[in-house]
């Protein structure tokens, strides 16, 4: 029950992109929440049903890079040890980017016809 003469910014960090379940709720609670904008960043991508739906809904959506997980380590751990960027944090971080920045934008896609076809192709991911 949260005050509604007031904004709230939540930001959540999590290790996987929301389940389909959970994007539905998130899709049907925030348009009727306009006190509550809601950043997720998480860490990779899980399933991609649903995530598009979430932009629409006045969320924002983006994977953890090296600020946010460095935020986590130096706000949420206490363990005296400074963030120590893993080799592959830059590519790890680059290719969940890309790949939610595709599930995203086929949402955005123009119908090609003005029926709608029952099934659409998934995103065609190309590797290499
Ligand atoms: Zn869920």
């Amino acid at each position: 029950n949260l005050d509604e003469g007031k904004q709230y910014r939540l930001t959540w960090y999590i290790s996987w992109s929301p389940c389909p379940d959970c994007a539905l709720e998130l899709v049907q609670f925030l348009p009727m929440n306009s006190h509550v904008s809601l950043r997720i960043f998480p860490a990779r991508n899980g399933h991609e049903d649903g995530l598009g739906d979430l932009p629409d809904a006045g969320a924002k959506l983006a994977i953890m890079t090296r600020n946010e997980l460095q935020h986590c380590w130096d706000t949420f751990l206490d363990n005296g040890q400074p963030f120590q960027p893993w080799t592959n944090l830059v590519e790890h971080t680059g290719s969940e980017s890309q790949e939610l920045k595709d599930i995203l934008r086929v949402r955005f896609l123009p119908p090609a016809s003005p029926s709608p076809s029952p099934s659409l192709p998934g995103p065609v991911s190309s590797s290499g």
